[in-house]
This record gives structure tokens, sequence and C-alpha cells, in this order.
């Protein structure tokens, strides 16, 4: 337990109107940018706008790329360094949920090595990026405080980390982005970011410092249970939302996530279950198996406290009452996708060689057959 590596090199700035008040941290990063966002949103809950009005305050050139899909494809994110390869670019702005600040990261790579074959982003590991800026508008992935980028890889057919470390610089928290996310999209975010905590938080991996942002994360979300349920989200539960996903992504840069990510990216690829969802679906089952069979009970138990819950099926009742699962999956889908966890190395390492064939499927089983 005291022996460990606690690194995180992101600063973080959080307030209403942080963008617009520091502009000048956009200035310390050069002199033209690319901002990567989707389709829509960014547009509509002002964090695309004051980003460009720091941009022009400071006299820093811009492109946009305002095509990041959900769940980005490699392929997306070449048409976007195609698209800007040519350009100079000394920084990306990553803008909006995990998939276009995960797109950031990969392309900051790839702007960085102009000449690799991009799809070695999955293969060769530590290649240099330039720099990015995370402003996150959903609470949940925590990607602004991770090194990781998530993306699809359709050659392998799922989605998996690419194999960099690229911590953004800066990441830059306004809760007034969040307001008016639709509320199944809070909903799914928000347990995106539960399951980090849970999975930083019984991971092998986790340390003294991962343990207690973990529980803090635990007690922020806490305050936020019971407008989940209700659907009903003041400025104060979105701002403790949005610090439970920062805090639970530093959770997971130190200790990683686990099963339930890992068994999700199939429910993701192939059966287009948001991440969040895929995560939450999993959780009671996943939890019931560390308690029963890991050496887990005494973390399981002060999950289940900093939560306010009995036990473990007081928890499931939450995630049913928000998460309705509607999924319908074959088991003998279910078998294929426990046999490619089961090759998953990186995810099953962080519960020490305890997890056999058999608990993946029971854990499938147990979350998905209606
Ligand atoms: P997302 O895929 O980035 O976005 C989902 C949807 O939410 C999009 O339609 C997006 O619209 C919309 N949206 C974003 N912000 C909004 C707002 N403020 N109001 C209304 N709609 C908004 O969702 P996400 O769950 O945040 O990210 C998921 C991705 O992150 C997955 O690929 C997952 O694997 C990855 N992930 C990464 C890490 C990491 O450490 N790198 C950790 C966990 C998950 P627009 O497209 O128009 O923007
Ligand atoms: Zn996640």
């Amino acid at each position: 337990m005291n022996k460990f590596h606690y690194f995180m090199p992101t600063e973080i700035l959080c307030n209403q109107d942080v963008v617009r008040e520091n502009s000048i941290i956009f200035k310390s990063l050069g002199n033209k940018a690319c901002i990567m966002t989707g389709a829509n949103s960014s547009k509509k809950n002002g964090s695309l706008n004051d980003t460009i009005y720091s941009l022009e305050k400071e006299n820093i050139e811009y492109i946009v790329f305002d095509s990041v899909e959900e769940n980005p494809t490699l392929e997306n994110i070449i048409n976007a360094f195609n698209r800007v390869k040519e350009e100079q670019i000394d920084f990306i702005i990553g803008i909006g949920g995990g998939s276009p600040i995960d797109a950031s990261k990969a392309l900051a790579i790839l702007l960085k090595n102009p000449d690799m074959d991009p799809y070695e982003i999955f293969e060769i590991s530590n290649l240099d990026s330039i720099p990015v800026v995370a402003i996150p508008t959903t609470a949940g992935t925590g990607t602004e405080t991770t090194p990781y980028a998530i993306l699809t890889d359709n050659r392998v057919g799922t989605k998996r980390n690419f194999n960099q470390k690229v911590f953004p610089k800066y990441a830059l928290l306004d809760p007034s982005y969040l307001i008016g996310t639709p509320d199944e999209i809070t909903i799914n975010t928000a347990i995106d970011a539960l399951s980090h905590l849970i999975e930083g938080y019984l991971s092998v991996d986790a340390n003294l410092f991962s343990d207690f942002t973990a529980e803090k994360g635990f007690d922020l979300f806490n305050d936020c249970v019971d407008s989940l349920i209700a659907n009903d989200f003041p400025y104060a539960i979105r701002e403790r939302i949005m610090l439970a996903s920062t805090l639970a992504g530093v959770v997971i840069s130190q200790a990683g996530t686990s099963l339930p990510h890992g068994m999700g990216y199939p429910l993701t690829y192939h059966h287009k279950i948001p991440h969040g969802k895929a995560n939450g679906l999993l959780l009671k089952a996943y939890l019931n198996f560390c308690y029963e069979n890991l050496n887990l009970r005494s973390k399981v138990e002060t999950i289940l406290d900093l939560l306010e819950f009995d036990t473990i099926d007081q928890f499931g009742q939450f995630i049913k009452q928000i998460m309705p699962n509607n999924c319908n999956i074959s088991e003998s889908d279910l078998r294929k996708y426990t046999l490619s966890m089961m090759k998953n190395e990186g995810k099953l390492k962080k519960h020490e060689g305890l997890v056999e064939e058999k608990d993946i499927y029971e854990i499938y089983i147990n979350s998905l057959t209606l």
C-alpha cells in the first residue's frame, strides 16, 4: 500500500467563466490553435464562443474541426489530421465530452509525429505530443485529468485506449456548460464518473492519494444521488457532479479502470449502448463479485457507506431506477464478449489474476439478461 508513484501534471482551474477569464493561458501555448469539438453541443452551451472570445482577445489564430464523432474512430481523427497538418498548429483545445477531448489527445500525437503510420498510435508507446487544453462539457469521463484516449479501432472491432500518455496541460472547468444537458446524458455520464471512482478504488493499483481522492469523489457523488433520481439538476449539483468526475479522472489516472470498462466496450461497439450506461449496468454485479470473491469487502463497504446505501442490492435499485435495462443481448454474444475480455490483460491485472472466465460471464449474465 505504501509503495507507489503519483503523477498528475494537469493544471486545473474551476469557476464560472473560467475560459473567458483565463485567456492568458492560451497565449502561453502558442500562436495557432486547433479546436476539436462535436457537431452541436459546444455551439449551444457557450463553450465554443467563450473559447473563440479568449483566442481572439489574445490574437491567437484558430481552426475549428467540429466533426468529432461520439466514440471517435481513428479514421475520424485522421480526417482532422489531414485537414490541419500543414497549418503549423501549436496546441489543441478539446471542447465537449470525452469524445472530442480524447480525439484532441490523439491528434496532438499525430501532429507531433506527422510521419508515423497513424495506426501505430496503438502500438508504439510514449510518443510526444503537442499541448492539449481540455474544456469538458459533460461530467463523466474525467478525461481532462487522465492521460488516456479511448478510440474506436475498427480493425480489431472494439474500443481501446491508445498506447500513449497525454495529460492535458490545462483543464478548464465551468459547470455552467452542463446546464441544459439532456437528463439521459447527465445520468449516463455521471454514472461513468461513478464507475471510475469504484473501479479505481477497487484496483490493485490504488494508492493512498488515489484513495483519498476517490473517497472525496464518493462524498460529492452522494450529494447528487437524489437529484439523479429526480432528474433535477440545479447549478450546485452540476458543479458537484463535475468535480466528482474530475476527481474520478485523477483516480483512474493512477489506478486505471478494470472489469466494467473492459466489459462495457463491446456493449458500446456492437450494441450502441452509451459508454456510461454500459458501465453502469455492470456495476452491481461487479460490486457483488468484488465483495464475495476478492479480498475487497471492507473497501466495498466503505463505498456503500460513503454513498449511503445499506447494501449492494440497494445500490443496484438506485442504478435500476435511473438507468433502465432495455438491452436484450443474447447469451451467445455475451459468451463472445467474455472470451474477448479474458484477453484484456490490462484490465484483468487490476485484480491480480483472480478473475476467471466464469466470473466475467456471470457478471454479464447477472447484469444484462432481462
Ligand atoms: P461524448 O461521446 O463526448 O458525447 C455524447 C453526446 O453528448 C454527444 O451527442 C455530444 O454532442 C453531447 N454533449 C456533450 N456535451 C453536452 C452538453 N453540455 N449538453 C448537451 N449535450 C452535450 O460523451 P462522453 O460520455 O462525455 O464521452 C464518452 C467517450 O469518452 C467514450 O469514447 C469513452 O470511451 C471516453 N472515455 C474516455 C476516458 C479517458 O480517460 N480518456 C474515460 C472514460 C471515457 P456533440 O457531439 O454535439 O458535442
Ligand atoms: Zn469511462
